[in-house]
């Protein structure tokens, strides 16, 4: 073998959710929102002078920085804007995870966790959530390098209280801990309201869920602005020109608009509460999802028959077949019409035949 192969840095990556090209698929294997962007967010778009990209964009997002702080009344320096959260995530992984001790996280949660560790070689250990899915807090109180907790968790959906988050944070003063808030606005109490009293607490959140803008890659961390500033520094260390214009422009308009954010987010929290009713009639049993998905299970249908059944149907759900995860669908909350559309196929007899 040449020798070059053994230098190389061999990592098993994540493994996203399909992209199906076209519109004729009814997609709900990859939580996106189904309600367009705020219309703020196409009036500035149709406004956009390509003239400016001639020029870098400002690399401390200052624009959306600012947006973000009113939003969270948090100061501008305790504000990371990254390329999604998935860059924020990757950046505070490669921050703060810098001790031989393991870092921990749940056995079943966001599988990028592990795929970061890897990378950066960060070790690390699984505490294992229990039947419910629900997080122990006792097994985040033992010596660690770091504590990620994505809350409401992925892919079960199930979200932790406020005071058993804090009471993790309060136990692991000498650890960062990093709260991933993906989809903490359909449902649950953010931990924002924490930061001033934890210098340790990270909270990252996204735009790809509740503000409909997953294809414009915008993410965020909050924390006092020690933190912030150390995210800064690695991130200028490798990159000083992560988010483009249109994402930094684009995205401030979407914040800026809370009206329609608040009716877009409940609008699918309905949307959700309806599916539980309506899942649960043809025997399937929903984990307490708090998130704009649902984690489900069937009685009689097996996971990945059905999987296949509804892809052949146009109808894309996502399956992880992991052991734990191995009986369980987990399908984003649609339009109410997409919905309908399930629960007619699912009615259609097609689960007796599975
Ligand atoms: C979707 C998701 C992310 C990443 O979202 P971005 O599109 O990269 O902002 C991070 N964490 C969890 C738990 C998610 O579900």
């Amino acid at each position: 073998m040449s020798s070059w192969r053994e230098f190389i840095r061999d990592v098993e990556p994540y493994v996203p959710g399909e992209q199906p090209r076209g519109d004729s698929v009814i997609k709900l294997n990859t939580n996106e929102n189904p309600y367009p962007p705020a219309p703020g967010v196409e009036r500035a778009m149709r406004e956009m002078d390509p003239a400016m990209f001639r020029k870098y964009p400002d690399p401390s997002a200052g624009m959306l920085t600012e947006a973000l702080a009113k939003r969270y009344g948090l100061e501008r320096d305790q504000i990371f804007v990254g390329v999604g959260s998935d860059d924020v995530l990757g950046m505070a992984f490669l921050t703060f995870f810098n001790s031989q001790k393991p870092i921990l996280f749940p056995d079943v949660t966001y599988s990028f966790y592990p795929v970061w560790a890897q990378l950066f070689g960060i070790p690390y250990e699984t505490p294992r959530l229990d039947a419910d899915f629900r997080v122990k807090p006792q097994d985040y109180k033992r010596d660690n390098g770091g504590i990620v907790l994505a809350n409401p968790n992925a892919p079960t959906g199930i979200y932790l209280p406020l005071d058993q988050v804090e009471d993790i944070i309060k136990a692991n003063q000498d650890s960062v801990v990093i709260v991933d808030e993906a989809y903490i606005d359909f449902g649950g109490e953010s931990a924002v309201p924490l930061i001033p009293r934890y210098d340790n607490l990270l909270v990252v959140q996204t735009f790809s869920k509740s503000r409909s803008l997953a294809g414009m890659r915008v993410g965020y961390a909050m924390g006092q602005k020690e933190l912030i500033q150390a995210l800064h520094n690695v991130k200028y260390s490798y990159n000083s020109y992560t988010m483009n214009m249109p994402s930094m422009i684009l995205g401030t308009e979407a914040v800026k608009d809370e009206a329609y954010f608040q009716e877009t987010t409940r609008r699918i929290i309905a949307t959700r509460e309806e599916a539980k009713r309506r899942l649960g009639d043809l025997g399937f049993t929903c984990t307490d999802s708090r998130t704009n998905f649902l984690f489900i299970t069937h009685e009689k249908a097996a996971a990945p028959e059905l999987f296949e059944a509804l892809k052949n149907n146009g109808i894309y759900v996502r399956y992880f077949p992991a052991s734990r995860t191995k009986d369980y669908l987990r399908v984003t909350i649609g339009t109410e019409e997409e919905m309908e559309v399930l629960y007619k196929f699912l009615e259609s007899s097609c689960l007796d035949r599975i």
